[in-house]
């Protein structure tokens, strides 16, 4: 079983010809609203993938926390570790592009009041997954204790660190190094992964962009396994570029990014998260997930939507065999 802890939003969604500038007013061309949050999107995508999943999440007390429970009811995801607390749920803001150039902004709402009461009564799912997902747009201490309690059963533990908590980690090198610790497989897109390395290296800044994202060298990511210890895989997605996997003991998979037409960027990583979860719980080598993972990345971005857009078991096989 995969167990994921995460969070809840209703986003909305403006799709405006260019990023408007600061203290500029703009017309935007076109409106959706879209239920989402990195935690509700890896576990739906993992449960069409075929996977069996348990959700810890929090909703308000709003009309978006009941359409929550509606859409996990639908999907036939269980809403047994869904929690109604505060009053807001967590609440998105995306700006998208012409050029499929993404902003957002999310106010945490609810996710913020997830804690250890509410994951002491999800003990025994926890116990009995083999995988574990976690991102940051809940409390980082949660995730920190979910990591920690599944590494102890001896769970693979994923962690996509995500959206990336410069801020909240200035000054609290503890909490990351606990996140750490706890951490097997960790998933950072390409500014995620500047911001990581410089963290993990010392502070010293990777040499260049996306061409050394892709080919770190050994004395980097000699330092990344250095100061992370019980750490496996380090998967850095490169948007259409695809992505890549560095292993602690010394192995590169680079898997290429597939052509498609962009139409709804927002949601990719987790459309990746849910295809490597998916796979990783199932068994399959980190090269086959991470093929897995790229197709789901490449098909939820060629389609309309957040959720809408992540793809079923039959759907993403054929291209993740390309
Ligand atoms: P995030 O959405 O977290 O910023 P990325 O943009 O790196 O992450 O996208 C995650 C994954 O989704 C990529 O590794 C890739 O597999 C897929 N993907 C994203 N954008 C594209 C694209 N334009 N074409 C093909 N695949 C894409």
């Amino acid at each position: 079983r995969l167990f994921v802890v995460g969070s809840f939003v209703e986003a909305h969604c403006w799709f405006v010809a260019e990023r408007p500038a600061a203290d500029e007013s703009q017309h935007a061309n076109a409106y959706a609203r879209e239920f989402g949050g990195k935690g509700l999107a890896v576990a739906l995508g993992a449960h069409r993938l075929g996977v069996a999943v348990d959700l810890l999440i929090a909703a308000g007390e709003d009309a978006a926390g009941d359409a929550l429970l509606a859409l996990l009811l639908e999907e036939g995801v269980s809403s047994m570790h869904t929690h109604r607390l505060g009053q807001h749920s967590g609440r998105g803001c995306g700006l998208i592009t012409a050029q499929g150039g993404t902003t957002v902004t999310v106010f945490a709402g609810a996710n913020a009041l997830l804690g250890g009461r509410e994951l002491q009564l999800a003990e025994a799912a926890l116990r009995s997954a083999s995988v574990v997902y976690a991102q940051l747009e809940v409390p980082l201490a949660l995730a920190q204790q979910v990591l920690r309690r599944a590494r102890s059963t001896g769970a693979l533990t994923v962690l996509n660190a995500s959206p990336w908590p410069a801020t909240a980690l200035s000054g609290r090198e503890e909490s990351w190094a606990g996140l750490l610790a706890a951490t097997c497989v960790l998933v950072l897109n390409q500014n995620e992964a500047v911001a990581a390395l410089a963290e993990l290296a010392d502070r010293s800044e990777p040499e260049g962009g996306v061409t050394t994202l892709a080919a770190l060298p050994p004395h980097v990511t000699d330092l990344v396994w250095r100061r992370w210890p019980g750490g496996q895989w380090l998967v850095i997605t490169l948007g259409a570029r695809g992505c890549v996997a560095y292993g602690a003991d010394g192995s590169v998979v680079d898997v290429q990014g597939h052509l498609v037409d962009v139409r709804q960027p927002i949601g990719a990583g987790d459309a990746f998260s849910a295809g490597l979860c998916a796979a990783l719980t199932a068994g399959e080598a980190m090269a086959d997930a991470l093929k897995l993972a790229n197709a789901c990345g490449a098909l939820a971005t060629s389609r309309d939507g957040i959720l809408a857009a992540l793809p079923r078991r039959e759907e993403v096989l054929g291209l993740a065999a390309a």
